[in-house]
């Protein structure tokens, strides 16, 4: 494994079906050495871990280090700890192919109307680009069945998609499948932030590939759909578009689909103000290179723009440094 791995003792192994991570029970992510210690990436000591062990502080890149106790030199998946609970809500979904088929006869029945074209335009983003890659309009049509995924809503006779009007936001996986839609509402008066998933409850928002960009040797992986995917078009390279900057399905999938060379992230220039998106994104980073990948942060000055799409799409893309530390301190 190569990566920026610090613990240097026995060698440090990436959790795994076999052996999911004795702290928080998940199968990707943390690490472990045979003899009993522990980076957990999602245990910081804040909750009970799922087996018995002492916390003994947090990483220089941020991940819980854990000591497993009353254990020698046995490996932690002989450690029978509790299974984590299944989420209530998240029932198992269809075949990525019947999701991609459901989804994509959802989109086939809308199109573009002129004011979500105007303002994708205003983005730099090219309508007739943005109608190809699936963004389509959705204006509270009603369809006379629904399907099988959990985004439908019935109203009268028909059914309608789970989400107000708006701009509906195609999400793909590795392989352009859809996996799940996003709306920005038109209405932006409401609370409940910029972009929702189009979810009737239980559908989970997975991470989003670019279209655009194949082959390329490095991903960069941002905050949003849209984003990646004019950044997407302005680079030529790929991009992971994030559903949320704590959001990470999908993601591992994805990298080993795409097998980039680096991992380029690229988040707005005031995340480092966040404490709570620093810590996310610290985690982002520690995740990625326990599982050997290459990581790289993307910097440019804020007076740049905001986002890698307003830095690319204002032609300042040549500003943009790639360095291997983070741009705020730890
Ligand atoms: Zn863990």
């Amino acid at each position: 494994m190569n990566g920026r791995v610090i613990w240097t003792r026995p060698p440090l192994r990436r959790v795994s079906r076999a052996n999911p991570c004795p702290i928080c029970g998940r199968d990707s992510w943390c690490g472990y050495t045979e003899d009993g210690l522990v980076l957990c990436v999602r245990n910081l000591g804040d909750t009970v871990p799922t087996t018995p062990a002492r916390f003994r502080g947090i990483s220089r890149n941020q991940a819980g280090i854990w000591l497993l106790e009353g254990l020698g030199p046995t490996p932690p998946r002989r450690v029978s700890g509790p299974k984590p609970k299944p989420k209530k809500e998240e029932k198992p979904l269809p075949p990525p192919e019947e999701v991609d088929a459901e989804l994509a006869r959802v989109l086939d029945r809308l199109d573009l109307s002129p004011e979500e074209e105007a303002a994708l335009s205003r983005r730099g983003f090219p309508p007739p680009i943005a109608r190809e890659l699936g963004y389509r309009s959705y204006e509270e049509e009603r369809w006379p069945k629904r399907g099988k995924l959990p985004i439908w809503l019935p109203r009268g006779a028909g059914w309608v998609l789970a989400a107000p009007a708006g701009l509906l936001i195609p999400f793909r996986d590795q392989e352009g499948r859809l996996v799940g839609l996003q709306v920005r509402p038109r209405d932006q008066s409401g609370n409940k932030g910029k972009y929702r998933q189009v979810s009737a409850g239980g559908f989970p928002a997975s991470v989003h590939v670019s279209r655009l960009g194949e082959g390329s040797p490095r991903v960069w992986i941002t905050e949003g759909a849209l984003k990646a995917d004019i950044a997407s078009l302005y680079t030529g390279e790929r991009f992971i578009g994030l559903p949320g900057v704590s959001s990470f399905r999908g993601l591992e999938e994805a990298l080993k689909g795409l097998r980039p060379q680096k991992v380029v992230l690229a988040f707005d220039a005031d995340y480092g103000d966040n404490p709570h998106v620093r810590r996310s994104l610290q985690h982002l980073s520690e995740m990625l290179s326990l599982s050997g990948w290459r990581v790289r942060w993307a910097v440019w000055e804020k007076s740049l723009g905001k986002g890698i799409d307003d830095v690319l799409t204002e032609g300042h893309g040549g500003q943009v440094r790639i360095q291997a530390s983070p741009p705020f301190a730890r």
